[in-house]
């Protein structure tokens, strides 16, 4: 990904996407002192830029240590970014990061590093297209109590743990993993949080305590409030999986992904998933038509 034509935003100023590099002896490469965001960009604006800059500035301060740039500061930057590069339906990915002065556990004093890569990435899948369903593993790894990590940031750290549950499930050929916590509870998959439209036609969702309380989490349970539903939050155990109606994931790369089957269990993606869809496709303010890009879909 390294190798493109475009610009990053990198301490201040916009360097050649190529050149945007690090030393090898970085902390954050070292001893994961790094921490991000992911988020999209729609007809050229970023979907709750502030909640992302927040949870960017949130995040670096659970790690122990502040970006040296406000929330203005890098929300003005998301606009010169998106600018340069022309990005109108694309993703974005703030980094802050320890950089590489000093070589050691503490390194208190490197400079904090603040980088801003965007790029195109259009939508390829149409409502009815995304109805499919992806296939989710459970994963033997768990995410962390949080008396062992700070399990709010969006920490690269962190991350291991997805990378080590989405290898082995894509090994197994589902498309993605589904994570219990320390305590056995379900948590969240890779890169979404999960929710279950249970026989009682209320959507259940875990409570956020050891993993992140994803935006899009937090905008659909208001969106599915809008439509009437009940949202219920609670701890939910994986022998109660295979009750469930309809499932679905909710991210901001994901947005809201229907979930066909969690291990042996097998769900047929219905209408409460079909109606959120389209209520956050609103929400964000999708215009082009996806229904007539069906056909065109990317792998
Ligand atoms: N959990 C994890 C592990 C994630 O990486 C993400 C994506 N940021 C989410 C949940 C969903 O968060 P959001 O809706 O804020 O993108």
């Amino acid at each position: 990904f390294d190798d493109r034509d475009g610009t990053i935003w990198f301490n201040g100023e916009l360097v050649d996407w190529r050149s945007a590099k690090v030393h090898v002896l970085t902390h954050a490469l070292h001893y994961a002192s790094s921490v991000f965001e992911g988020e999209r960009v729609y007809n050229g604006t970023v979907f709750k830029l502030t909640e992302h800059t927040e949870r960017l500035h949130e995040s670096a301060r659970l790690m122990g240590f502040q970006i040296p740039y406000s929330i203005n500061e890098i929300n003005a930057a998301h606009d010169v970014v998106l600018k340069a590069n022309a990005i109108s339906d694309g993703y974005v990915r703030p980094l802050a990061w320890r950089g590489s002065e000093m070589m050691g556990v503490s390194a208190q004093k490197n400079r904090i590093n603040l980088a801003i890569a965007a790029w195109e990435w259009p939508s390829y899948f149409s409502p009815e297209a995304r109805m499919a369903g992806i296939k989710l593993a459970i994963s033997d790894w768990r995410r962390p109590d949080p008396a062992c990590a700070p399990v709010q940031a969006k920490a690269a750290g962190l991350y291991m743990i997805c990378t080590l549950s989405k290898h082995k499930a894509e090994q197994e050929g589902f498309h993605d993993a589904l994570m219990l916590d320390w305590r056995g509870r379900v948590a969240e998959a890779t890169g979404a949080n999960i929710f279950f439209l249970m026989p009682d036609g209320k959507l259940h969702t875990p409570v956020p305590d050891c993993f992140l309380d994803g935006i899009t989490r937090r905008t659909v349970i208001g969106l599915a409030i809008e439509a009437g539903l009940e949202v219920v939050e609670r701890p939910i155990m994986p022998e109660e999986i295979a009750q469930a109606e309809e499932v679905f994931l909710t991210g901001t790369a994901a947005e809201v992904t229907p979930v066909g089957q969690i291990g042996n269990d097998t769900f047929t993606p219905g209408t409460v998933t079909r109606l959120l869809i389209k209520a956050y496709d609103r929400a964000v303010g999708r215009t082009n038509d996806l229904t007539a890009a069906a056909s065109t879909s990317a792998s």
